[in-house]
């Protein structure tokens, strides 16, 4: 598959930069240049910004049904191009087809949840004890956002933030990652050919320091979604000061996953592949710390073992695979530090080779460390990579211990035969979502996020649609 594209979405349709300059696009599979986009400048950015507050002139005074139709046209295209955009996806990600074919369903579940949710902004009444007083509450759109989304899944986050944004009557900028552009420019032309009306939606691409500023500094932007690293995050956090914007803040994970000595151990284990594995471990809310009851940590490790044994690894283009390459060799390079310090501090290896540097290739095979500990950076950073770290508890108040022992909060995960317990465990752990017997917690419809350092906001559902919206209350009497 050949990709080209030197255009990106803004200022009224498909626009390059004035300086010519553009940025190329190497897919970890092919090791390729695949495709390049335009970086455009900070006066560009500004311009961008000016269109898109001169749309939301119109597109804030539009019905919610036309929003919904409008919407709901955009996830039937998905569904309908699915196979190509997986194929972009994969190309330019690394994830195996069948993951990205997953993951346009996914971006399509979004836009079908916002195409409802549009219909159901409501305005509230509330009683005062004077009769002739009337208090309303209207919702209404924020105005400008702009979304700053990551690589790991380059169709579903920025379509998420999209869907909602657009539900609530905002216009929308859209800054993907620029390892990963081509997924949400093949999105940008999903909102030409479904008729979003120009500039509601615009995708722009350059470098992230320079459009990112600009972002923050401008008093026309009111809403950032960004998701990606803590560290940008906090950044994203001082910078919105000066001009108080509203953030949503989606940032790292360290999700731990407790294995009760009830658990299932063959559900557990399927549970834990999924949470692992799926795109080679890049995601926020994966598996980071598994943390097993000494009773039953041997059988559990052997029976993992067994199942890691048969995942494939990515060989060609043509060829079915589990675990694809990672997505650069910065990623590689963090691995191969997490797990040397792990074993130095005396992790002992289980399974698989310790990651080691390929210039020629990011792929890394998947390894087990056990007797993990809060002293190795593996506890405390984002792996981001094929690595199962294990650590065993005797009790379960050492396992919640275990678990809450770290600055993020995103998610968590619990595996008991007996539901009650595992209830019970989830409300004493400090994350924002915690899976019960269930590792495939995401879910259009629910509030996907966290606490601590995780970040805050909410999106998905009606949580998310919250985001874009603001309260005007009036008091008035007849
Ligand atoms: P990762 O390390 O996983 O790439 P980042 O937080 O660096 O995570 O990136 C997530 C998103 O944030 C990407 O779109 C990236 O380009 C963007 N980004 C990185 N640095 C900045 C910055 N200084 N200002 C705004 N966005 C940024």
């Amino acid at each position: 598959m050949k990709i080209e594209q030197a255009s990106c979405l803004a200022q009224g349709g498909w626009f390059q930069s004035a300086t010519g300059e553009s940025h190329a696009i190497i897919s970890p599979k092919t090791r390729h240049i695949i495709g390049r986009v335009p970086m455009l400048t900070a006066e560009e950015i500004r311009a961008t910004i000016s269109h898109s507050q001169r749309a939301f002139q119109k597109w804030r005074h539009s019905t919610p049904q036309f929003r919904a139709e409008i919407l709901t046209k955009l996830g039937a295209y998905l569904i309908e191009h699915c196979d190509r955009l997986a194929a972009i996806i994969s190309l330019e990600q690394g994830k195996p087809h069948r993951e990205a074919v997953g993951e346009v369903h996914y971006s399509a579940d979004y836009l079908q949840c916002y195409a409802e949710e549009a219909l159901r902004i409501t305005r509230d009444s509330i009683q005062d004890p004077n009769p002739s007083k009337q208090l309303t509450v209207t919702r209404r759109p924020l105005g400008v956002v702009v979304a700053i989304t990551p690589w790991n899944f380059p169709l579903a986050m920025l379509t998420r933030k999209m869907a909602a944004a657009l539900a609530a009557g905002c216009t929308f900028i859209a800054k993907p990652a620029p390892e990963t552009p081509l997924s949400a420019l093949a999105l940008g032309e999903a909102c030409c050919a479904v008729g979003v009306p120009i500039d509601v939606v615009q995708i722009v691409t350059g470098d992230a320091e320079i459009l990112g500023k600009e972002f923050m500094k401008s008093k026309t932007v009111r809403g950032v979604s960004f998701t990606g690293s803590t560290e940008v995050g906090k950044l994203l956090i001082k910078q919105s000061s000066d001009t108080v914007k509203k953030l949503t803040l989606e940032l790292g994970g360290n999700a731990p996953c407790i294995i009760c000595q009830d658990a299932d151990i063959e559900k557990a284990v399927q549970g834990v592949i999924l949470g692992k594995f799926r795109n080679a471990g890049q995601v926020c809310i994966a598996i980071n710390r598994l943390l097993i009851h000494e009773n039953i940590a041997q059988r559990f490790t052997e029976k993992l073992i067994s199942e890691i044994s048969k995942l494939t690894l990515y060989e060609r283009e043509d060829a079915a695979y589990d675990i694809g390459p990672l997505i650069n060799q910065a990623a590689v390079e963090k691995i191969v530090r997490l797990t040397s310090d792990a074993k130095q501090k005396g992790a002992s290896l289980c399974y698989g080779p310790l990651p080691s540097l390929n210039p020629q290739s990011t792929l890394v095979k998947p390894c087990v460390l056990s007797d993990i500990s809060p002293s190795m950076a593996i506890w405390h950073e984002e792996v981001f990579g094929p690595i199962v770290s294990i650590a065993t508890f005797s009790n379960i108040d050492e396992a919640i211990t275990l678990a809450n022992n770290t600055d993020y909060g995103l998610a968590a995960y619990v595996y008991s035969s007996d539901l009650k317990t595992g209830h019970n465990i989830a409300l004493e752990l400090d994350f924002g979502m915690v899976g019960v017997n269930d590792t495939a917690i995401s879910n259009a419809r629910a509030p996907f996020g966290g606490i601590k350092q995780s970040g805050f906001g909410r999106e998905g559902g009606a949580y998310g649609i919250a985001e874009y919206l603001e309260l005007q209350y009036q008091s008035s009497i007849s």
